[in-house]
């Protein structure tokens, strides 16, 4: 029996979780989701697609790769030379890095819009209010006046002047049919998943492999690091930028752990 041992499965408050503990990270990340479905943020469902990201982040040993890093820092490249870029936020996102979400938006000049596997108004407006506490001024998603060719109608809702009109789009965690949609949207997609072998980061043109509350601030920091940049260097940085590599760096981690 270690001293870990001792640390109750859930606690209160996330201070009471020790920041020594071996797997602080994932201790806190189970206690965001269930605050999250306490609050009417997360979904049920939700708490599934978190266990199953819990044991790719195990074995992946629960730090950032470095194939991850520089995809993070690829999309850091991307989101500066975008356009119209959105970071799009689900119940899982929403209760894992709210106040990451809202520093990155700010760092790449980007819009946050609140899309929903499992949309109701009261989830949408619990989303809303949980983003403004942490610090957003505008959230998109409330118009609901497009949608994605291809999903069927909640699925595929959006913003006619967010996501539908983006041409980059952040999509942490996304599921599959909905990453390809955009795909076929013509839209430059940045995946954040730990599983390599899902669709989304098959799908996406950035795919990073990642826990999410890793991979958001490091984006960001990537950005600031970034901000200065020429055009032709961000360029540089995306054209040199291998997906397939990157997938197939985190599945042979994940398969055979770290080589010496
Ligand atoms: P797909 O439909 O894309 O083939 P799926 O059915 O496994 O895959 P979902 O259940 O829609 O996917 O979403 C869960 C995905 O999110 C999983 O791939 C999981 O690894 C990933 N995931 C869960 N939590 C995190 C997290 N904290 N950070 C990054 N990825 C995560």
């Amino acid at each position: 029996m270690t001293e870990y041992d001792t640390v109750p499965a859930a606690v209160d408050d996330e201070e009471e979780i020790p920041g020594d503990h071996p797997r602080y990270q994932d201790l806190l990340t189970r206690h965001r989701i269930e605050e999250g479905v306490k609050k009417g943020i997360t979904h049920l469902q939700g708490m599934h697609a978190e266990g199953r990201g819990s044991a790719f982040d195990y074995l992946i040993g629960e730090e950032t790769i470095e194939s991850a890093d520089e995809a993070a820092r690829v999309a850091a490249a991307t989101l500066l030379l975008a356009e119209t870029p959105v970071l799009s936020v689900n119940g899982n996102v929403a209760a894992l890095v709210p106040a990451e979400t809202v520093a990155l938006a700010e760092a790449v000049d980007a819009d946050i819009e609140i899309n929903l596997f499992n949309r109701t108004p009261e989830r949408m407006a619990a989303i809303e209010a949980h983003l403004k506490q942490h610090g957003a001024t505008e959230v998109r998603g409330l118009e609901a006046d497009a949608s994605i060719p291809g999903l069927e109608h909640a699925r595929g809702t959006v913003d006619a002047d967010g996501i539908y009109a983006a041409d980059v789009v952040v999509v942490p965690l996304e599921d599959g049919d909905r990453a390809e949609a955009l795909g076929r949207m013509g839209k430059t997609e940045i995946v954040i998943d730990l599983n390599p072998l899902s669709r989304s980061p098959q799908v996406a043109d950035v795919p990073i492999v990642d826990n999410v509350i890793r991979a958001v601030p490091n984006i960001t920091a990537h950005a600031r690091e970034l901000e200065n940049a020429s055009a032709e260097k961000l360029q540089a940085i995306v054209e040199d930028f291998d997906a397939a590599g990157a997938l197939t760096d985190a599945e042979r981690r994940i398969r055979q752990g770290e080589l010496e």
